[in-house]
């Protein structure tokens, strides 16, 4: 599988409108010490009991919206998955420049906070910081903090993810981030599996416009599919980095594709083994203790960053459907 960045993943739509998946390129794609999977190398049986926090990236809106739909649906519908499978305390990390450039953004912000949700840093404005200064990217820190205080008031909200999974391109750049964060109270939250679930939301747009209920079935399968390929393969990575697997951290979006398919998700999740807990939980394992301390010239997941610091072989995984996707009903 040519596997795409989990930093364009991060970049959702919100990039002042520029196209999904436009942008960065994988690690395994590019980096020349990234060596392609050898079959011939069984790994041990996945887990039977995986445990897995999910978290949402770019609140409180991210995604174009189909017609007629609006930020309140989207938001409503999406706790209303969550509640119901008690998930309540669910991490959203939140770019404060959203809430005053797109409508409806701060009533989504409060039916999420109102269902029991939490809110975590993720940067003012999505900065990317292997593009910016150490100095910018804390100013954009430290400017995302007073929404988060008004909004998040009660709420531990001292947790960061970083925009495009993008931790510093050399390794003054991480540290000197990491130690800002660890003086002002954060912990980070890394990401192990994700599988670009943004992507599927400007097709079903499209797709629904023209009322092509084929290829919208077409676009659900494909999600779920991609999302279990991504899922196994992410695992795998924890054997070949760990020599385990370890408590999972799922990076998702807030999409309107995303709140329509969460319940099929969790669903497909469950049936894997999956049982469901909180950040807090999760990063309490000690392989979160661990840090690839490399400059990293791409974004990528916590797997990845060890995956390519360390020069491993990825496993081998099926090809992705994104290019599929981008054309669909275009
Ligand atoms: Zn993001």
């Amino acid at each position: 599988m040519v596997k795409p960045s989990s930093g364009a993943a991060s970049m959702g739509f919100v990039a002042a409108g520029a196209a999904a998946g436009s942008g960065a390129q994988s690690p395994r794609e590019s980096h020349p010490d990234a060596q392609k999977g050898r079959p011939g190398q069984p790994l041990p049986p996945l887990d039977a009991h995986p445990v897995v926090a999910l978290t949402f990236d770019d609140l409180p809106a991210v995604g174009t919206l189909p017609p007629g739909v609006s930020r309140v649906e989207v938001a409503t519908a999406l706790v209303s998955v969550l509640k119901a499978n008690r998930l309540e305390g669910t991490y959203g990390f939140m770019n404060g420049d959203k809430l005053e450039r797109r409508p409806g953004a701060p009533q989504a912000l409060e039916i999420w906070l109102d269902a029991g949700m939490n809110i975590g840093n993720h940067t003012w404005s999505h900065m990317r910081l292997n593009a910016n200064s150490v100095e910018a990217f804390e100013k954009d820190i430290a400017q995302n903090e007073p929404p988060l205080e008004q909004y998040g008031e009660f709420r531990d909200w001292h947790w960061f993810r970083y925009p495009f999974l993008e931790e510093g391109d050399t390794v003054e750049k991480r540290r000197a981030v990491r130690a800002f964060l660890h003086e002002h109270g954060y912990r980070v939250a890394e990401v192990t599996l994700e599988f670009r679930d943004w992507a599927w939301n400007d097709a079903y747009c499209r797709c629904l416009a023209r009322q092509d209920e084929a290829a919208i079935r077409w676009l659900r399968q494909s999600y779920l599919d991609t999302a279990a390929e991504y899922v196994r393969v992410g695992r795998e990575e924890e054997q070949i980095v760990f020599g385990r697997e370890i408590p999972n951290v799922m990076l998702l979006h807030a999409t309107p594709f995303t709140a329509l398919m969460l319940r099929d998700l969790l669903g497909m999740l469950r049936k894997q083994g999956f049982s469901f807990k909180s950040l807090a939980q999760v990063v309490s394992d000690p392989a979160y203790a661990e840090d690839p301390d490399a400059g990293l010239e791409l974004g990528g997941t916590f797997l990845e960053q060890f995956m390519v610091s360390r020069h491993l072989s990825y496993p081998p995984a099926k090809p992705d459907p994104f290019q599929q996707i981008a054309r669909l009903g275009q």
